[in-house]
């Protein structure tokens, strides 16, 4: 059976990805903060949540040895954890900028550098990055974010660059506007404008997400690539 690791795996995006790899016969250890409890009786298969705050690399350690102990390997991980603190870069505040950087991207790195000692045994493995189209085109008052999810996607690269020759292949997914809490929080003005410029007329949905997770996970010659899913925004 296969293993994976999904931070952030409790809700929104995190959670249809979990769904998405269980219904296919993926065994699951969930990392997040507090919100994969009630995830566990839904899954078919073994399942573990474990609480993980991904910007500690001692957190983050642990977890994924726990996950190794018991199950022996590591297939794929998706570093789906992930936040926003909003506001223009030139009010905003140091600990806005970091705190967005440490989880989005550290917490990233932390996750990847630790699977990565597990799948270069095994001489295989899939990494999935979920970053954003932010990170490629910028957005007004989303500089830490912006930062984030760019320097995801050059640690994509890098690492598939790197890893290629043991087998493990890393990309990574930009959506657009997909419909969960981080975007509920954007208010119904906002949404209507940004739906303006969405060719085809409307948010995303976390279930074509994850179907684009599970795909990747299956394209055994696709690696270093951004894979963007939103609508047509940024065409
Ligand atoms: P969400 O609903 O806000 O969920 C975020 C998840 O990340 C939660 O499970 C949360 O855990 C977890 N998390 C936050 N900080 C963490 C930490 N320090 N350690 C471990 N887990 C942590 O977000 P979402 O909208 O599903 O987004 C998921 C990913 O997709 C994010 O990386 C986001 O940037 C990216 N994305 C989203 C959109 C969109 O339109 N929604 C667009 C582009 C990219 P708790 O519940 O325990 O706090």
């Amino acid at each position: 059976m296969k293993t994976a690791v999904v931070t952030g795996g409790g809700r929104g995006i995190g959670e249809a990805i979990v769904k998405r790899l269980d219904a296919e016969g993926v065994q699951i250890a969930i990392f997040d903060l507090q919100s994969a409890n009630h995830l566990s009786s839904q899954l078919k298969n073994p399942s573990k949540t474990i609480s993980v705050d991904v910007k500690s690399e001692e957190s983050v350690s642990s977890a994924i040895k726990e996950v190794v102990n018991e199950w022996g390997r590591l297939d794929i991980l998706v570093n789906n954890a992930g936040i926003t603190k909003d506001g223009l870069a030139i009010r905003m505040k140091d600990d806005d900028w970091q705190a967005v950087l440490d989880i989005n991207l550290t917490g990233a790195f932390y996750c990847s550098r630790e699977a990565l000692k597990v799948m270069m045994k095994q001489r295989e493995g899939v990494i999935i990055n979920i970053s954003s189209v932010i990170g490629m085109r910028g957005n007004m008052g989303q500089a830490n974010y912006a930062a984030s999810k760019g320097g995801l996607i050059a640690l994509t690269k890098t690492l598939a660059k790197e890893m290629a020759e043991r087998n493990i292949r890393v990309n990574a997914i930009a959506p657009g506007f997909i419909e969960t809490e981080m975007t509920k929080r954007l208010g119904q003005p906002v949404k209507d404008e940004i739906l303006k410029r969405i060719p085809l007329k409307r948010f995303g949905t976390i279930d074509e997400v994850a179907e684009l997770v599970s795909f990747l996970t299956k394209a055994e010659y696709i690696t270093g690539q951004v894979i963007v899913i939103d609508g047509g925004l940024f065409i």
